[in-house]
Parts: structure tokens; sequence; C-alpha cells
């Protein structure tokens, strides 16, 4: 192939009719890179290693060839004995996966069971008994069931080891093993892993056979066409912070992220009594409501939406120029999946997160998922400030706890001088000049930080939002890990989680 990309379309993937019509009914037109590159040696059932994350659609490009090569050669069901075999390591992967292979194989023949602890086992036990085609599970119950007789891997044609990094990290691996050696010889293997290290790449040793490799930028590669910036707010402030955020960013359309649905609505609502016109999406609105929501914010009548993470997933629209965390998501990988719907097809975005006393662990956990700090707003004009609870309620859920974490009062305001209540309002000159190379990343002087450095990047990469000076400030005084490996550079491929981007360039992925 030469260095010229082709577009690839799942419609010239050599996969069955009915798992074509399947992506036709969920609108997957384009393969993600990682699907383009694995489904072709997979379907001639080569082995694979994939290095790859949670976001990248990795979850499809192991699913749609399984199915495809389940369904081309089909096998009466042997009670407790299936065909396939996925093993991940948490319940919630399990269940996602579940999900897409239900929803990919949906005009297939073949049945799936879950197969995970903390509940019941006598629905799985019994679903196993009456045979299905592939299990997804995890180790521990896994384990558990076939010590039981409940279920043999002597069947097993295809098996999948996902997050195979994590999987190690959570102390599986004496159970990966155990598993592993119940494999029958003959079998196609497929291993999945963000990271490589030693103990995968011995793991993949044992387990593959002559396999073929294929990598992804990590997510942070598209985390890095975005910037960040986090506040450091009290819960009772958040919405007087937002409706300032929206006043320094007045072009462009804005989604914003609520936790729950009950807080989307009432963000919603409380926004357009500020005069703000806004409407929130979520799991509870019907069908017709969320289309129509989102068509009223696509033409740009309705300015901000307000969604939860599940409503999210599909939105995928242009002139979203911000991105607001209003609450920090708890999975730190919805955070990558949030702050992607802005700076799509080579747009600018910004995020801005909101981060209260009791989010400060969410935020740790996105940090080292992204491996970044994400820069504080030190001057926005509630730092340091306590409200009261906004009567009938504020637009956040509950969350009991404790007050807000002073430390972040210690964070200087040096450099908001003057800027009074309207904070960063001075210099905005109207619009969202972002100020690359602006003032709010000048390293150190005047930023009046603890302990930790405040620095500079470059002003091509660095950028800010013109209103407000920020600092590489930690949330607390403890250190952030930063997972192993450098932060991904400027130059880093672009080969992230942007569906839009893939097809306005065409990507192919190779
Ligand atoms: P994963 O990395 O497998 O967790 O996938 C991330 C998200 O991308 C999921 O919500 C998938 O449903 C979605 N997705 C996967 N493949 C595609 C595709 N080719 N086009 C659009 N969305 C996709």
């Amino acid at each position: 192939m030469t260095a010229e990309t082709s577009s690839v379309t799942f419609s010239q993937l050599a996969l069955a009719e009915p798992i074509q019509r399947a992506l036709i009914e969920k609108a997957y037109t384009h393969p993600s890179p990682i699907q383009a590159r694995a489904i072709p040696p997979l379907l001639e059932g080569r082995d694979m290693i994939g290095i790859a994350q949670t976001g990248t659609g990795k979850t499809a490009a192991f699913s749609l060839p399984m199915l495809h090569r389940l369904s081309l050669h089909p096998v009466a069901r042997v009670p407790r004995r299936p065909r396939a075999l996925v093993l991940t390591p948490t319940r919630e992967l399990a269940v996602q996966i579940a999900e897409n292979v239900a929803l990919y194989g949906r005009n297939l023949p073949l049945r799936h069971a879950l197969v995970f602890g903390g509940v019941g086992e006598q629905p799985q036990i019994r679903a196993l008994a009456a045979g299905v085609d592939i299990v997804i599970a995890t180790p521990g119950r896994l384990l558990d069931l076939m010590e039981q007789g409940c279920l043999f891997l002597d069947k097993i044609e295809i098996f999948v080891l996902d997050e195979a990094d994590r999987m190690l990290d959570m102390g599986f691996a004496p159970a990966v093993k155990r598993v592993v050696a119940k494999l029958p010889a003959r079998r196609q293997s497929l291993l999945f892993s963000a990271t490589m290290p030693d103990s995968i790449r011995e793991l993949a040793n044992r387990l593959l056979t002559n396999p073929v490799r294929v990598e992804v930028a990590p997510v942070s590669s598209t985390v890095d066409k975005v910037e960040q910036r986090v506040c450091f707010v009290d819960k009772n402030l958040k919405h007087r912070l937002l409706v300032h955020t929206l006043e320094q960013n007045p072009d462009g359309l804005v989604l914003v992220f609520s936790r729950t649905k009950h807080g989307a609505n009432r963000l919603a609502k409380n926004l357009s009594r500020d005069g703000i016109p806004s409407d929130a999406i979520h799991g509870n609105k019907s069908q017709s409501a969320r289309q129509r929501a989102l068509e009223d914010f696509r033409a740009g009548s309705v300015r901000v939406l307000v969604a939860t993470d599940i409503a999210a997933r599909g939105i995928d629209v242009k002139g979203v120029s911000l991105v607001v965390n209003y609450d920090l998501p708890n999975e730190p990988e919805s955070y990558v999946h949030r702050i992607g719907r802005t700076a799509r097809a080579g747009a600018e975005g910004l995020a801005i997160a909101f981060c209260d006393a009791d989010e400060r662990g969410f935020l740790r956990d996105i940090q080292r998922l992204i491996r970044q700090e994400i820069p504080v707003v030190t001057d926005h004009p509630f730092v340091g400030q306590k409200g009261a609870p906004a009567p009938g309620g504020s637009d956040d859920e509950p969350r009991g706890g404790r007050g807000f974490n002073s430390r972040s009062q210690g964070r200087s305001r040096q450099g908001g001088g003057g800027r009074g209540q309207q904070g960063g309002g001075a210099g905005g000159g109207g619009g969202r000049s972002r100020g690359r190379g602006g003032r709010s990343f000048s390293s150190g002087s005047g930023q009046g930080q603890t302990g930790h450095s405040t620095h500079s990047r470059p002003a091509s990469s660095a950028g800010a939002s013109s209103q407000h000076r920020t600092s590489h400030a930690r949330p607390d005084s403890a250190p952030v890990k930063t997972a192993a490996g450098p932060a991904p550079g400027p130059n880093q491929n672009t080969r992230g989680f942007r569906w839009g981007f893939w097809r306005a360039k065409n990507e192919t992925g190779n």
C-alpha cells in the first residue's frame, strides 16, 4: 500500500451479511483504526496482540471477527462447552462487551452468557447448562464454575484476553494461568493490553502463536487535542461558575456533563431560568425527545446541552467548542469520551472540569489515565469561596460529605487582582481568543502555586482560555502518579478516539 491512505468502510470488510446489517442498524460506517487493522487478519484466524485502550473501538475489533467465524461454521451447542471465551478483568467491562456482542450479533443465531462474581451463580450455571456459544467472564467466577463442573473449556475455538495489563495489576495472573491451561491447543487467541510491560510480553509469548501485532495510540493522544482546565469549586457554587464560564466563552455550542439524569434536568432548567437556552439529554427521555434536543442543539437554537454519559455516547456534533464536566465522572475513561466531544474534525476544543472537594479522587484517577496534570484555573471568581445550598437544592445530587477542602483556598489568587467579581473578564476581548501561549502559562511568575512547579508549555500546544490564569497544580499534596511513560508529545499521531476526524480524513489506519 502506498503512503496515501484510502477510505475503508465496513462494507469492504469481509464480514458476514447479518453482521454488516447490524452495523448499518447501529450507523457504524467506518471502522476505527484498530478495527481496520485487526479485522482482516482475525477473519483469517490469525492470533493477535493488540495494544489499545478502551475507547479505541477494540471491543468491536475482536467481537466482529469472532461472531463472523463462529457463524460461518455453525456447530450444535454443547451444554457447558462454549466455543469462545472473552476474559476481562471487571464486571463492568464484561457487561459492556456482552452488550456489544449482543448488538453486533443481533441478526445471528448465536448465544452468549455473562459470568462474573458478586451476583448469584445459579442463573449463570443455568445459562451455561442450556448451552451458549460465547462466554464473557471475569476470572474468579469463571474458575469457580469450572471447578464445580459447570463449565469446560475444551471446546474453545477463540480465546480473547482483554485488558491483560489491568488483569495482572489486579492480581489475576495465577487465575489467568489456570484458565489458559484448560484451553485446547488448537484455538485462535487474542490478547489486548493498553501497555506492554515484560509480564504481558511473557504472557503473550505463552498464549499466542505467530501473532499479528496491532497498535493504536493511547487515548491520551486524543486528549492532547483538547485544551483542558480544572476549576476547584465548592459544590454549591458550581452553577454560578457554569454561568460565568458560559459568559466567558460566548461562542460555539457547549456540552455540559452531569452525573445523574435528575441533575441534568435540573441544570438545564436552571440555565434556562438564567436566560441561557438549554436542554437535557439522558436515558429517561424518549428517543424522540432526545432526537429533538440533539437537533435543536445542532441547529444552535439550544446553545447548551446537558448530558449524562450514556446519552452522550452517540453525540457527534461538530460545533461543540466547550465541554464542561460539571460533575467529574467516577470512571476516568468517561472523561476521555466526554472531552472527545469537542475538538472534533480538527477544530479547537476546550474542556473545563469543575472539581469539588468530594471529587478529588476522581480527578486523580483521570490524571493518571491521561498521564497529564490538568492545569488549574486559579483565578475564577469562586476560588476559595463556600456557597450556601441553593433553595430547592443545588444542581448536583447530594453526595454527602465534607466541606470545601481548604487546601485549594490556599491557592494564590495572584493575577486575579483587579478583576473583581467578573473574574477573568478583563482581557477577554469579547470572544474566546484562546491566547495560545498567552499569559495563563507564564511559567511560575505570579502564580504563587504551592510547591508544585508551574511550567510553561510550548505555545503551540499549551494555549489557555484567555480569561483565566492557570497553573499545573495538583488537587492535593499527594504527588500525582503519572503512570509509566512520558506524556505523549505534541507529535503523537491522531489515531485516537476521534470518529469524526477519521471520517473527515478517510483514514485507513494502515
Ligand atoms: P471500545 O473501545 O470498544 O470501548 O469502544 C468505544 C466506543 O466506540 C463504544 O461506545 C463503541 O460502541 C463505539 N464504536 C466502536 N466502533 C465504532 C465505529 N466503527 N464507529 C463508531 N463508533 C464505534
